[in-house]
């Protein structure tokens, strides 16, 4: 009762007003409405959803003995059960579907309803107050509009907000950066791949005074945001951490006290499974307003950690680091495990390289070999950048360098023209060929003959 009159209310209040509560709500609030609606997100799937009613009795779950994630055992929702029946999980009749981006191969489908659309709007519009857009402010949104969620949603809330916009989507960056003078823009949204080709062409041709940059589907490269602020003349960058699957944002950055995001847990109720001494482990996440086709504890593959106490900006909620990488992209080689990070870490502050960067490993013969493909864009230098690139990791990871050291692997490092590693909308960091067919073919002998075609899945 008393949650559906907050809901209720938080409906039809301002952008702002949301945003207000939502900061000042204390944390025990907070617990009891996570707890409160994760009860009933377990009770109303179980009933209406063919998928969860299936896999609770399967499992001899009773669902109104589940008070807490932890009562649940050792279940979960995979992104494997969305994929094989999507259908399976919708409770109510849907008015949209969204399709993730599927890096896998196979997409994962989720429904949604008018009245949830609306909601999530508002709920992002609250979010966009947050990171620091206001009312005067004039917003180039070039998130994509296809078959995935961000551009839409974002329209949502730029709708809700009353904020003066262009729904771009992911147009060419030439197309919005031409108009930025016309329209007066003081806000841009778009992929941190795609804000920083608008920004190298902001370099050449010239950068305007912008407020915010804003960011997500993927983590924006440390070195990026340095020299986005000082191309942009003092635009702050923030970044929201979001899916198809979230329908929205779990985590966003309002302030500067940390690199990581802080969490919207009066939507979600998130955990952290499997996590190591460090306590980063896999990011699991429960919806709690959804209804068309909620979510119990959904593996989100993503390597993150949840941080203790409250963030020194004084916001309640719960906060989770900066990605570690995708689960699927941790790859055990070389003699440990290897995140994206790492080599993240590595490339971090080396002079001439461009954002993107991949590691493919491969076998020749039993032979190991850790290819770590960069951008770079001057010619000449080469020396220079693999001296930089093997001091960074032998200074960062001693341990991977020593393994290298005493011959456990191979590393070889392959230089790209810039705006050549990245073929599809998402490039994965670390590709694992070891065991797969390609890997046998002759051209892995010579790394420089390789097509990056062959280096995208
Ligand atoms: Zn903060």
């Amino acid at each position: 009762m008393l949650t559906s009159i907050i809901n209720t209310f938080a409906d039809r209040m301002a952008p702002a007003a949301v945003a207000g509560v939502y900061n000042a709500m204390p944390q025990p609030a907070l617990a009891f409405l996570r707890n409160h609606n994760f009860r009933r997100t377990v009770r109303y799937v179980a009933k209406h959803s063919r998928f969860y009613r299936q896999a609770f009795a399967r499992r001899g779950i009773d669902p109104a003995a589940v008070h807490r994630p932890q009562d649940l055992g050792d279940f979960y929702t995979m992104p494997e059960d969305i994929t094989a029946d999507p259908e399976a999980f919708i409770c109510r009749p849907p008015s949209i579907v969204f399709e993730s981006s599927g890096t896998s191969g196979k997409n994962k489908q989720v429904y949604y309803s008018q009245r949830e659309l609306v909601g999530i709007g508002q709920l992002m519009a609250a979010g966009l107050h947050l990171m620091g857009i206001g009312p005067e402010d004039r917003v180039a949104n070039c998130f994509d509009f296809s078959m995935w969620i961000p551009g839409m949603l974002a329209h949502y809330a730029l709708m809700r907000s009353g904020n003066f916009c262009m729904a771009f989507g992911k147009v060419d960056p030439l197309e919005v950066y031409r108009r930025m003078r016309q329209y007066n823009f003081s806000v841009v949204l778009g992929e941190p791949t795609w804000l920083i080709r608008l920004t190298e062409i902001a370099e050449r041709q010239g950068g305007v005074k912008l407020k915010l940059l804003i960011g997500g589907a993927e983590e924006m490269p440390p070195d990026a945001i340095p020299w986005m602020t000082q191309v942009w003349q003092g635009a702050k960058v923030r970044m929201g951490y979001g899916s198809v699957e979230l329908g929205g944002s779990l985590g966003y950055q309002p302030c500067s006290a940390f690199d990581g995001y802080h969490m919207d847990d009066f939507n979600y109720l998130p955990e952290v499974i499997e996590a190591g001494a460090d306590g980063y482990g896999e990011l699991v996440f429960t919806t709690l307003q959804r209804r068309v086709m909620p979510l119990v504890r959904y593996r989100t593959r993503d390597v993150t950690r949840i941080l203790p106490g409250l963030c020194p900006c004084g916001r309640q909620g719960m906060r989770m680091a900066r990605l570690r990488g995708r689960r699927d992209e941790l790859v055990v080689a070389s003699g440990g495990n290897l995140y994206p990070l790492m080599f993240e870490n590595i490339l971090r502050g080396i002079p001439g390289l461009a954002h993107d960067w991949q590691v493919v490993f491969r076998l020749e013969g039993v032979r190991e070999i850790l290819e770590l493909n960069v951008e770079a864009a001057g010619e000449g230098g080469r020396d220079d950048l693999e001296n930089a690139i093997y001091r960074h990791a032998r200074e960062q990871y001693p341990d991977l360098m020593k393994n290298l050291a005493i011959g456990i692997f191979d590393m070889r490092i392959v230089i790209h023209r810039p705006g050549t590693l990245r073929v599809a909308r998402k490039l994965k960091r670390m590709l694992d060929l070891r065991y797969s067919p390609v890997a046998a073919e002759p051209a892995a002998a010579d790394p420089a003959c390789h097509s990056t075609e062959a280096l995208h899945v």
